[in-house]
């Protein structure tokens, strides 16, 4: 069966706040991306998995506008932005978090939050000029603090709004880098691998602000994930695109994932995969396991 060909993928489109259609990127001889479709509804966190070299960062690249696919198309909000940069694209909503928090070492948690919902109204300027232009010379507004507390509360950095970004342990300054994204108000965040680097207590932290982010959401926000921990994708995530080789090979729920045979066999020899949960079945024993090399090597150690 083709997933490309899905019929759903044309029909949902317009009521998706992102979607890429038939996206295909080559570098040199490397097709990176081959027809590839996601699309991401309103209200929901999808997540983007794969093995490394799937194809995950550049269908990334192509959705936030850094890299041009060979063919195929880009819509935010049922408007195609194929041919605009990222920074119009930005501006129609789409907002997206760094691996390594590209965060300003000599401000507060809150002075970040301050600039970051002035960039909203800066039309012409990238963030890192703002500074140059001394965004922070004029103290915030009644309304700039309000909605920067709101945003505080939300992500449970109400205590640390005074701390400077240069203290906060990686998993807070994720933290910090989310709500950098958040405050300009934007419908969908792509998140690169959020999760990276990061123990199981500031994982459990971060996930859980990522639900509330989204319940808390008036106006359908939606988060789509690029992430190797596959494990919390699957909890997290209400639906799920699986890459490998630069084709999609599977797109559902956390449980038609789990069950699928070809995700379980792109993980296979993946070290990853046993930690995943990708490859036996985690629990209940629903999956088939007709297929049945699902330990990898080296997962007794
Ligand atoms: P993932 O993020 O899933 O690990 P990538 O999207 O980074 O995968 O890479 C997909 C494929 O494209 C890989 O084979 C990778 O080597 C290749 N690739 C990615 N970026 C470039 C580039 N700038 N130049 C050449 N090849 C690239
Ligand atoms: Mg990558």
């Amino acid at each position: 069966m083709s997933v490309a060909a899905d019929p759903r993928h044309t029909a949902s489109r317009a009521a998706s706040v992102l979607a890429a259609t038939g996206v295909t990127v080559r570098f040199g001889g490397v097709v990176a991306l081959s027809n590839v479709s996601v699309d991401v509804p309103p209200g929901t966190i999808v997540g983007l998995v794969g093995p490394n070299g799937a194809g995950k960062s550049t269908l990334f690249g192509v959705m936030s506008g850094l890299l041009r696919p060979a063919s195929g198309r880009v819509f935010i909000d049922g408007r195609d932005v194929t041919a605009l940069s990222p920074q119009l694209r930005a501006r129609l909503g789409l907002a997206r978090t760094f691996q390594h928090p590209e965060l300003f070492m000599g401000l507060t948690v809150r002075e970040h939050l301050v600039v970051a919902h002035r960039a909203r109204y800066e039309r012409r300027r990238f963030w890192s000029d703002l500074l140059s232009f001394r965004a922070l010379l004029f103290p915030p507004t009644e309304q700039e603090t309000d909605q920067v507390d709101e945003l505080l509360d939300l992500l449970g950095l109400s205590d640390l709004a005074a701390t400077q970004v240069s203290v906060l342990p990686l998993g807070l300054a994720r933290l910090v880098e989310v709500g950098r994204a958040l405050a300009t108000h934007p419908s969908v965040v792509l998140l690169d691998e959020p999760l990276s680097g990061l123990d199981v207590r500031a994982t459990d932290n971060l996930t859980a602000a990522f639900e509330r982010v989204v319940v808390n959401s008036a106006n359908g926000l939606s988060l789509l994930m690029v992430e190797h921990d596959v494990a919390s994708v699957l909890a997290l995530s209400g639906r799920i695109f699986v890459l490998n080789f630069g084709q999609l090979i599977a797109e559902g729920t956390p449980e038609e994932i789990r069950a699928d045979p070809a995700v379980r066999d792109a993980y296979l020899g993946d070290e990853d995969a046993t930690a995943a949960g990708v490859s036996p079945p985690a629990a209940g024993g629903a999956v088939p396991t007709d297929d049945d090399e699902t330990t990898t090597p080296g997962s007794e150690s």
